[in-house]
This record gives C-alpha cells, sequence and structure tokens, in this order.
C-alpha cells in the first residue's frame, strides 16, 4: 500500500496539472458515473494529502480517494488514450489526461464530511497542521506495541510499515515495545525523524533510511535490489546482517502484519 509521501506526491501532481481551471470528468467503467458527472465542468480548487487519504476540492463538493492495495493513478498529455481496463475516474483539461483504477475509496464528500475526515486521521508528519502531542498521548497511555500504535492511522498517519520499521530500528528502539515505555524525549525524537524521512521520501519518490555511514558505497556492498526501492535497515531483510551490528535481522507478525528487527540494535521489547 502506497505510505503517505506518495499520496503528498500525487496531491501536488494533480494540483500542478489541474488546479484553477474547469476539469471533465467520467468514470468509463461506471461505477463513479454519478459523482464524475457532478463535479465535470467544475473548477478543481486544491488538492490535499492527509494521511494515505487525497481530496480533490472542488469548493461545496471534495473528492475523496484512498487507493488501498490495488489503487494506481496514470496521467498524460493529451490526446487521452483509449480506456483499457476499469477506469473509475478520467480527468482531463485541454492539455493533461488522468486515470484512476482499483481504489477502495473514490466518492464525494460534503465540507461536514471532510471535517469528519480530518478528525478521524492523526498526526501526518508531512502536514505543517500536525499535532504530535495529541499522537504522544494515545501512545504513553497504551500498552500496545509501539509498531501497532504509529501505524494505527488514527494516531499517525500517513507512516506504513518501512517508515514505522525503519524509524524505529533508527530509534533504537524494538517494534514491540509497549507505548506506555516511550519517554517524552523519545517521542520528540522519533516524530523528528518520521518528519525528516518522509520529507525527503517526498522529494525522491523512494523510502532511503539508512545514514551515509550505512550506504553501499561507504560499506562496500551492492545496492538493494527490491521493487520497493530504497536502502532499508531491516524492512524485508530478516536473516540479512543488520547493516550496523551484523547480527541477522529479525522477523515476526505483529497486528497481522509482518515485523522486521535488529535484537541487538533495537531495546525495549515486551
Ligand atoms: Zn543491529
Amino acid at each position: 500500500m502506497p505510505e503517505g509521501h506518495t499520496v503528498r506526491r500525487l496531491a501536488d501532481r494533480h494540483r500542478e496539472l489541474f488546479a484553477g481551471e474547469p476539469v471533465a470528468v467520467t468514470s468509463p467503467q461506471g461505477r463513479f458515473a454519478e459523482g464524475a458527472a457532478r463535479i465535470s465542468g467544475a473548477v478543481l480548487l486544491d488538492t490535499e494529502a492527509y494521511g494515505k487519504h487525497l481530496l480533490h476540492h472542488y469548493g461545496d463538493v471534495s473528492l475523496h480517494v484512498h487507493l488501498g492495495l490495488y489503487g494506481k493513478f496514470a496521467d498524460g498529455d493529451l490526446p487521452v488514450p483509449a480506456p483499457v481496463g476499469q477506469i473509475r475516474l478520467r480527468m482531463a483539461n485541454p492539455r493533461h489526461w488522468l486515470d484512476l483504477r482499483g481504489p477502495t475509496a473514490c466518492e464525494l464528500l460534503d465540507p461536514p464530511e471532510v471535517d469528519a475526515l480530518r478528525a478521524r486521521l492523526g498526526a501526518d508528519p508531512l502536514r505543517a497542521d500536525a499535532k504530535p502531542e495529541q499522537a504522544y498521548e494515545r501512545i504513553r497511555r497504551s500498552d500496545q506495541a509501539l509498531a501497532a500504535l504509529l501505524l494505527d492511522q488514527s494516531v499517525v498517519a500517513g507512516t506504513g510499515l518501512i517508515f514505522v520499521l525503519e524509524a524505529l530500528f533508527r530509534a533504537g528502539l524494538a517494534p514491540t515495545m509497549p507505548g506506555r515505555r516511550l519517554t517524552p524525549d523519545g517521542w520528540r525524537e522519533l516524530w523528528a525523524d518520521l518528519v525528516d524521512l518522509m520529507g525527503k521520501a517526498v522529494l525522491s519518490g523512494r523510502i532511503d533510511t539508512v545514514r551515509p555511514e550505512h550506504e553501499p558505497q561507504a560499506m562496500g556492498r551492492p545496492p538493494r535490489v527490491d521493487r520497493h526501492g530504497g536502502e532499508v535497515y531491516v524492512y524485508r531483510r530478516p536473516g540479512l546482517p543488520c547493516l550496523a551490528c551484523g547480527t541477522e535481522v529479525s522477523r515476526g507478525e505483529l497486528a497481522g502484519r509482518n515485523s522486521y528487527w535488529c535484537a541487538t540494535c533495537q531495546k525495549g521489547a515486551a
């Protein structure tokens, strides 16, 4: 599933391509025909990313998209290609087209519904209006594992498995450490690191989390080959030596997801 940096990049791209002008909107597949008809011809005022949610604002109504596991956008210069496959939403102006396939959510929300969506989401490290202190209030009162809390979109929004596991490695904290054991300083550092890592990923379009001394060139090792790209410490590296200490990276299950960590570098396991 795309993490928050991908959704932020999409919001920025769609703003650049379409904002400030009327757009033609259709649903070649038909499943969003009614919604498309309602916004077609309206001016796209702005776009917004909040966690893994994308919003296109049209004034009295907003398009809400959540890509989920299979959703994908594609765009290009005109002419619009003939529809192939299940295109839920197609948008175009006199220069560009945009297609959306396979999203978990593609719906119109009125302003109170947009407010309700924002209200149920936690602190987004990529947003200037984020309130990390509210996230910490949830974390410090919880017996749940840190990794599960950081993946809970009502606590922190936009973080997925890669950012969470990598930030915990960089902080030296075990994914299973109960939230209540995280100190205020520990949270400040962890939050600042998420802001930094995710901000860099918005710029580069990939998730890189290793420090300069652990980069391939510095260590004389080959670059990582993985469809997720990016240089990482523990994510999907079970059994491989930890880049910092050489211990084999561990794998376990946590909140129904795979979890990866270094048992030597990361402390505080429950
Ligand atoms: Zn290690």
